[in-house]
């Protein structure tokens, strides 16, 4: 027998999440069957979009269950395997979410690349759904070309950090907005054109007009709210607007107006597109050659922010909503 905990939902936010929407528990893990793995996590992805799953509703991802494990990605080591593609020791990326130790079959894990150089944890940031969803989410629909102008909200973030870094590798101007000046110094550490502290800068659009005046070609939306407005303002005739996620809106308990100038998207031939990251899976493999270049080369950085022990990760999900992170937030165990 193997002991692990877990973190359940123990019952639904209504607002912001606090301590007492989640439990920690303890439980026996039987011996691997036939086809089955014994992984020990190392480390624990903590996500803005695990906040959807806990309400009540249809979505494209089923709502987590009062009194389960929160499900998500992680990363761990193989302890005990009866699966022929897994041996002791392999580390394996797996969807079971916030526990010490889990039992799988032996199918629902994937063998981590190798990948000299690069912490193992980065394939749950740079190198992983953020990354990929950055990297697809900006190539894929908002298509910029050299010299264009890009808009990122939550741009010190998992997503947005990377966002902003391939648009600059990309030969564009990038402007992006965060919570802190630290975040911002970070930001224009990397080569982030124009950082704005959207919590300090007091109007925001005029902001973002004072710092790039003839407008945007391509806004990357990680926000939703006042930054999408503003987007719309500034969004010059047939820019594009990528839409990967509204955090500002994610703990709202009223519906959430939409944009007050929505009806730009007519005049300026605007388009507006969400997706999913799953949307993009096949295209992995040149995400990841792309990626590991860059990094191999010095052009890309990362942050992360990291949370020690499982019975924390209630804590790094709630400091998701008050910018607690710096790049990526997970939780090492
Ligand atoms: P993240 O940006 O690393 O962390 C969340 C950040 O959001 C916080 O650090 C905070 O930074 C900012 N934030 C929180 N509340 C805010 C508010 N009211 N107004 C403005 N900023 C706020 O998270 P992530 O994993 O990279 O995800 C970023 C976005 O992408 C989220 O909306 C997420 O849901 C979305 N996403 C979508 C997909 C997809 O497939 N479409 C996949 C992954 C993620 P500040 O200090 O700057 O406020």
């Amino acid at each position: 027998m193997t002991t692990s905990r877990e973190i359940r939902l123990a019952s639904r936010p209504v607002g912001t999440p606090v301590a007492a929407n989640f439990a920690v528990a303890s439980v026996e893990l039987p011996a691997p069957g036939a086809g089955e793995v014994l992984v020990r996590n190392h480390w624990m992805s903590v996500d803005p979009y695990m906040r959807g799953r806990m309400y009540d509703r249809p979505s494209y991802v089923p709502p987590f269950q009062i009194g389960e494990a929160l499900q998500g990605g992680a990363i761990g080591e193989v302890i005990t395997s009866n699966h022929a593609d897994f041996a002791p020791g392999d580390l394996v990326n797996s969807m079971f979410g916030w526990r010490e130790a889990f039992v799988a079959p032996g199918a629902a894990l994937e063998k981590l690349p190798a990948h000299a150089g690069v912490p193992t944890q980065a394939f749950l940031g740079v190198l992983g759904m953020p990354g990929l969803t950055a990297w697809a989410g900006l190539g894929e629909i908002g298509k910029p070309l050299a010299g264009d102008t890009v808009f990122v909200s939550g741009g010190a973030g998992a997503v947005g950090s990377v966002v902003a870094q391939v648009a600059k590798l990309r030969g564009c101007t990038v402007v992006a907005t965060a919570g802190t000046d630290e975040k911002c110094d970070w930001l224009r550490s990397v080569g982030v054109d124009h950082a704005i502290n959207y919590k300090t800068c007091g109007n925001l659009l005029e902001a973002v007009r004072a710092a790039v005046p003839k407008g945007i070609n391509v806004y990357f939306d990680n926000v939703g709210g006042e930054h999408l407005e503003v987007a719309i303002e500034m969004a010059k005739p047939f820019a594009r607007l990528v839409e990967c996620g509204m955090i500002s809106g994610y703990n709202a308990e009223n519906p959430v107006p939409g944009p007050s100038n929505i009806i730009q998207v007519v005049g300026k031939s605007l388009m507006m597109r969400g997706f999913i990251v799953m949307e993009f899976a096949g295209l992995r493999p040149q995400f990841i050659a792309e990626m590991t270049g860059w990094i191999a080369a010095g052009k890309l950085k990362w942050e992360e922010t990291v949370f020690e022990g499982v019975e924390k990760a209630p804590d790094a999900f709630v400091g998701l909503f008050s910018g607690g992170n710096t790049g990526k937030m997970l939780v090492k165990l």
